[in-house]
């Protein structure tokens, strides 16, 4: 097969964990006889220095072109960086929305995923046998509050706002579907997060998803309040196989489901639209703190190529072998500076840089 796809860097830690990514997908691609192209393109900060603006039409055509779209992060610091000087509207995170809205990339899918060799690192109390948890959460990415109407004015001498929640039942439909096709390849479990006991659109939201649910006998389906959620997901992960929300609580709940593994380095995503074209970045952000250091990690980076490989081209045997590459590496005690204990407890560890990561996963390739 011949593979094109876009590349969009980023700013801070991006373009060195995508340079990792790119290693680990040329090295699989000759191993299973697959050609590979890559175009890079600039977005978020780099694409401000360069044309004045977080995206340009250019970049999206671009990326619109290819079969899918791999992405380091964007972004810098706000606190220093003159990006943020820029109304908000002109600010890199502006480019990531625009982006988003443009390629109708409307399901976010994050897994959250227990490395056994990282159990460790799992913030939550220990419990008998082990952590073990293995869950997906399925966000839905171009509605609901991010995207409706807003305002602020002053009324009657009160400054006063408004944000407005909206979803239709296409929207809603679309993104449940898409859920209730993922448990089927996965355990077999939906769980349908809302708010239903007091949003009008987490009603709509519910009946829509008891719907769909008859469609797949093989699923186990269940309905779960927000906010019992976010407790459930500290409490016993391991419940968990498909989350399916909206996106405001997708974006709260995905956050907090990847700090449960304890290591924000290793998180993959995929933003999908109706097709099979997809735009895989890693779940964290560019660290600008780190950038040019060379000891980021690029294990999320990586594992989004291999979500790439997997949801975009079908290229299962591919995928799972840089996500096989990636447990080998880690079982055999090879450690970026993110993954190390910070207790004296190192031995059978060999601490890597951001390159050797990358060199050390296509060696198990
Ligand atoms: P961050 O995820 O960039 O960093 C949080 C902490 O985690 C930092 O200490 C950082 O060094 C560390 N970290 C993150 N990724 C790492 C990796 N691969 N290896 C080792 N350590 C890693 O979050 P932040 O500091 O809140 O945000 C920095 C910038 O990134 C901001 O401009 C923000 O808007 C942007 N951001 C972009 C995206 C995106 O591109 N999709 C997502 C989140 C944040």
């Amino acid at each position: 097969m011949n593979i094109q796809i876009a590349c969009i860097p980023g700013d801070g830690i991006g373009p060195e964990i995508v340079q990792e990514a790119k290693k680990v997908l040329d090295r699989v691609c000759e191993k299973f006889g697959h050609t590979i192209e890559y175009t890079d393109v600039l977005m978020g900060g780099a694409s401000i220095d360069a044309y004045g603006v977080p995206l340009t039409q250019e970049t999206v055509d671009i990326c619109r072109s290819r079969a899918a779209v791999l992405m380091g992060s964007i972004g810098g610091d706000a606190a220093t960086s003159p990006w943020y000087k820029l109304p908000p509207d002109k600010r890199p995170e502006a480019g990531l929305l625009a982006i988003r809205k443009a390629l109708g990339l409307y399901a976010n899918l994050r897994p959250a995923y227990l490395f056994p060799e990282l159990a460790a690192s799992c913030p939550l109390a220990a419990k008998e046998g082990g952590r073990n948890f293995d869950l997906i959460i399925v966000r839905e990415l171009t509605g609901g509050l991010y995207f409706g109407e807003r305002w602020t004015k002053d009324i009657d001498g009160v400054m006063t706002a408004q944000d407005t929640l909206r979803y239709n039942e296409n929207e809603i439909r679309r993104i449940i579907r898409t859920a209730f096709e993922i448990a089927q390849k996965r355990r077999k479990k939906v769980t349908s997060v809302d708010k239903a006991n007091v949003l009008d659109t987490s009603r709509l939201w519910r009946k829509i998803a008891a719907e769909i649910a008859q469609d797949f006998p093989d699923v186990a389906y269940e309905n779960m309040l927000v906010d019992n959620c976010a407790m459930q997901l500290v409490r016993d992960p391991e419940q968990f196989d498909v989350i399916v929300t909206e996106n405001m609580f997708g974006d709260i709940l995905s956050d907090e489901a990847s700090m449960i593994t304890g290591s924000i380095g290793m998180l993959s995503s995929a933003s999908l639209n109706e097709t099979s074209f997809g735009l895989y970045e890693p779940s964290h952000g560019s660290a600008p703190d780190i950038a040019g250091k060379g000891i980021a990690n690029p294990i999320a980076t990586i594992l989004s190529a291999a979500m790439l490989l997997r949801y975009s081209f079908a290229l299962t045997a591919e995928a799972d072998a840089i996500e096989n590459a990636v447990k080998k590496t880690l079982a055999d005690g090879f450690r970026s500076a993110d993954l190390m204990p910070k207790t004296d407890d190192a031995e059978g560890l060999t601490k890597v840089n951001c390159r050797e990561m990358g060199d050390r996963i296509c060696e198990r390739i």
